[in-house]
């Protein structure tokens, strides 16, 4: 269908025995056939290359999941030249034909969705049910920006003088440059690449260098559906190397990026600079990072609060620009809130994620745990260790800590840790929570639990971030009905899964006729 209403892929229904059972068996399809290979894809063709980087399990840091091909510059300028060549005639196909083949990759997506997410159990430690999420939301995406794009793609008369007509029309920008982040490594690769794509933008994708293999199901999803060649470029390589030299490439129009702040700051920077063969600005989409508050009102019902913030807090590990980092507690309900929050914590268990009993798994890479075991030493200088897990010894892992008695110019309240790491913070009153809570630079995500109408209406007006969430946590948007992004160091305001999304993958142009 090219219209209607859109719909979200349901949930992962673990009632149904089928649903249970298929993911330990693509699970052992995925082991039968492992180490696979995974080389470059340009102009429609694979292409071997003779670097080559490990893709591993992080639970089972021995066990190699694939050789990946790595780019090089050449490879690139290949890409960005093969990308340009396919322009024109994707340019000129009209939207509903683009809308057609995005549709086919969703189908695809949907028929092979459990064996496309046992991948990601495998490559980043994502549990079952998270992984069913992020290749559903890949599948909402492809369906939203195609009903979107063919939306847009009338032309809009505007307001008329006599003897004169106006119309609004979009194209695409050119080239663009999709840089994507591991955490979900599908999702939100499926989610730029798309829009770029259903608008019209021939694309370069270079994936996360932690998920390549997910990143890989693209080629397939969109050859399938019938996506020409040099339209989608597939090409895994160093974010210093390639991400810097797409930044930089003067044929390159726009670039998608999400990931940290720090990391988007740079792009922005190269992308800004003026190159002897420039021929416009670049449009930088940024999705950066987060650090996320949740607010307990001394009204607010902890039966609802606790679970919505552990599966906020860890799940994934933490590991969400979405996540809740800090919670932010009113004095008279603090003991009683982190008595039954570290009971609750305590009760998780941590291991593979392809254990579906188990709450947490590894995390990304050795970076990552070194990074969030760092950023516990420093939190225990900084506040006190209200609760500390054990966990497994070898893999990734890292413990989950809650600490309390953090104030809010600690570092560990401050700058994002991305893992199962939660400072713990009181306030007096629901002004000097609301306070704390914008006292960041990121504002991506918040939540709030209260009973009170006028602190919820307080919340909505005064809490400052791009997604806002009353009486519930603060992840897992879902496409349409939460578009998602923040401000500040969280990114440029733009909304993935919203219908202003496309715009900023097309160039307006007005036609006026004099008649
Ligand atoms: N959209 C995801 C959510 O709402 C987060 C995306 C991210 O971490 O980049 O939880």
């Amino acid at each position: 269908a090219t219209s209607g209403l859109f719909k979200n892929e349901p949930t992962a229904d673990f009632t149904k025995i089928e649903l249970r059972k298929q993911f330990p068996q693509r699970l052992n399809d995925i082991r039968a056939k492992i180490p696979v290979t995974a080389p470059l894809f340009i102009n429609g063709r694979d292409v071997m290359t003779d670097a080559r980087f490990a893709s591993v399990n992080p639970a089972l840091p021995e066990e190699i999941l694939g050789t990946v091909h790595r780019a090089d510059r050449t490879h690139a300028a290949d890409a960005v030249a093969s990308a340009l060549t396919a322009f024109p005639s994707w340019r000129d196909q009209p939207a509903s034909k683009r809308g057609a083949i995005l549709q086919k990759a969703a189908s695809y997506a949907r028929r092979h969705l459990v064996e496309l997410a046992a991948w990601q159990v495998l490559e980043i430690g994502k549990q079952w049910d998270q992984a069913y999420a992020d290749v559903s939301e890949a599948i909402d995406f492809l369906e939203f920006y195609s009903q979107e794009a063919i939306r847009l793609a009338k032309p809009q008369l505007l307001s008329n003088a006599p003897g004169e007509l106006n119309f609004l029309n979009f194209e695409p920008r050119g080239i663009a440059a999709v840089i994507a982040p591991w955490n979900f490594p599908l999702a939100i690769s499926c989610g730029m690449t798309a829009a770029a794509l259903v608008t019209g933008n021939c694309v370069v994708y270079k994936p996360s260098s932690l998920t390549p293999l997910t990143g890989r199901q693209l080629v397939e999803i969109y050859t399938a559906a019938g996506v020409p060649p040099g339209v989608f470029n597939y090409l895994p390589g160093s974010g210093d190397d390639i991400g810097d030299y797409l930044s930089a490439h003067p044929d390159i129009n726009l670039i998608a990026f999400t990931g940290s702040a720090e990391v988007g700051l740079a792009i922005c920077e190269k992308a800004a600079r003026r190159h002897p063969e420039q021929k416009g600005i670049k449009r930088v989409i940024c999705e950066m990072g987060g650090k996320n508050a949740a607010i307990i009102d001394e009204d607010a019902d902890l039966d609802e609060a606790i679970p919505h913030l552990l599966q906020s807090a860890f799940g994934f590990q933490g590991q969400k620009c979405s996540a809740c980092s800090r919670v932010i507690i009113l004095e008279s309900i603090y003991q009683e809130f982190t008595n039954r929050f570290v009971a609750a914590a305590a009760a998780l268990r941590i291991g593979p994620a392809e254990d579906p009993g188990c709450f947490l798994g590894p995390v990304a890479d050795q970076a990552q745990q070194q990074k969030i075991l760092d950023y516990i030493q420093i939190g225990k200088k900084e506040g006190t260790v209200l609760y500390e897990s054990t966990k497994p010894e070898s893999g990734y892992y890292v413990p989950i800590v809650i600490l309390g008695d953090i104030k809010p110019e600690h570092r560990v309240a401050q700058e994002e840790i991305f893992g199962p790491v939660l400072s713990v913070m009181r306030a007096k009153d629901f002004g000097a929570a609301l306070a704390i809570a914008n006292a960041s630079k990121y504002a991506l995500t918040g939540a709030v639990f209260s009973r009170s109408p006028a602190n919820l209406e307080r919340a909505a007006r005064e809490f400052r971030v791009g997604n806002l969430y009353l009486n519930r946590g603060c992840t897992g948007a879902l496409v349409e009905r939460q578009p998602f992004g923040g401000f500040g160091l969280s990114g440029g305001g733009t909304k993935a899964g919203g219908k202003e999304y496309l715009l900023q993958f097309l160039n307006p142009r007005v036609v006026t006729h004099n008649t």
